[in-house]
């Protein structure tokens, strides 16, 4: 839809005179101020390709003043989210994969042509501290969907933590992109979806690595 076919369309349905503003960044998805006379509105490009009952909950949000955002709408814009490709904004020079145990470009070029035919096409790095007072509260691993970044946490970075342990973690993050986790129509996501937990199960070192977890699970939950 061009900016115009949609302004029009969007005044109709919301019964409001719009001053509008399409972005193309992250941090403003969407944002309505109800102003005397005028509404302003800055929402991202994706909502130029929205669906008709996107386009209802939308203008039915900008008609109610101060009304919550839908969850159709809210799932929208976290599924769109996950479809855009913001990996060229990425800073590779401020990536580090080499570690003092672990190299992890090393372990993810490996588990990428294993597992996914070479296919996959995304970035690795270390972040936080080898040694951190509160383990309650860490992740191994996250990734970032619209950076296509994989983040593996330092504490792994260690001769206490299995090649095969480091290994799953990352073969984990790296699945999250080929099995996307999504929103549904009631603004549920879902994660690990069963397609999910299924190629999970296929890491040759799956079982190993759950063991090894509820061994030393201690050493990463202190409280
Ligand atoms: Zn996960």
């Amino acid at each position: 839809m061009t900016l115009a076919v949609f302004q029009k369309e969007i005044e109709q349905l919301s019964k409001k005179k719009i001053k509008l503003k399409i972005n193309d960044n992250r941090s403003t998805m969407l944002s309505v101020k109800w102003e005397p006379g005028c509404t302003k509105v800055s929402m991202h490009r994706i909502f130029l390709e929205a669906p008709k009952n996107i386009m209802d909950a939308l203008s039915c949000h900008i008609r109610k003043e101060n009304s919550a955002v839908s969850p159709t709408v809210k799932a929208y814009i976290e599924n769109k989210l996950k479809s855009l490709d913001y990996s060229s904004t990425l800073d590779k020079a401020k990536l580090v994969s080499d570690g003092n145990v672990y190299d992890l470009r090393e372990i993810y070029e490996y588990l990428n042509d294993y597992y996914f035919g070479g296919v996959l096409d995304l970035s690795i790095t270390w972040y936080g501290k080898s040694y951190i007072k509160n383990r309650s509260r860490f992740t191994f691993g996250l990734y970032f969907q619209p950076l296509k970044l994989i983040k593996i946490h330092k504490m792994l970075d260690s001769l206490e933590i299995p090649l095969y342990f480091i290994e799953y973690v990352i073969y984990h993050e790296m699945l999250h992109h080929v099995c996307p986790s999504y929103y549904d129509e009631s603004g549920r996501n879902h994660v690990h979806t069963p397609e999910f937990k299924k190629r999970e199960k296929t890491f040759k070192d799956f079982k190993k690595a759950q063991e090894w977890l509820k061994i030393n699970s201690h050493h990463f939950f202190i409280d």
